[in-house]
């Protein structure tokens, strides 16, 4: 009984048409069989995108999009994609502040009216009036 062979030698394996190398799969079905594994289309096996970031030099994981999780959200607020640096510089999270950043998210001089319980406010007011030459 002759099966619907189509053509002579290629792999009986899904979406494949390679040559057949043994138990009439071709190399790498043969190796799926063999390890008892359903037969799957080598295509499958190819990632459609690349794996890091498209960013040129960033080499971060992919997360989405093409790009790593912090040049993904970047895109996705619609800012400027550049390179991320091993290390952001932190700025006091107080607005208008802009401070280097110090301890839970404020700059030295938030941080320590945080820590004296006194309000937040913009840091020229904590300063002395410059004296006038
Ligand atoms: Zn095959
Ligand atoms: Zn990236
Ligand atoms: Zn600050």
């Amino acid at each position: 009984m002759s099966e619907n062979i189509q053509n002579k030698n290629t792999c009986a394996g899904p979406e494949c048409d390679r040559e057949v190398r043994a138990y009439g799969l071709c190399a790498t079905h043969a190796q799926q069989k063999l390890r008892g594994r359903d037969l799957i289309p080598i295509g499958s096996y190819v990632r459609p995108a690349k794996e890091g970031c498209d960013v040129e030099a960033c080499n971060r994981k992919h997360y989405g999009l093409g790009y790593c999780f912090q040049h993904y959200k970047a895109q996705r607020a619609g800012r400027e994609l550049k390179e991320i640096g091993t290390r952001e510089v932190r700025v006091c999270e107080f607005p208008e502040c802009g401070r280097k950043h110090l301890a839970l998210g404020l700059c030295k001089q938030h941080y320590r009216a945080q820590k004296a319980g006194r309000g937040l406010g913009p840091i020229r007011k904590y300063r002395k009036k410059e004296e006038q030459g």
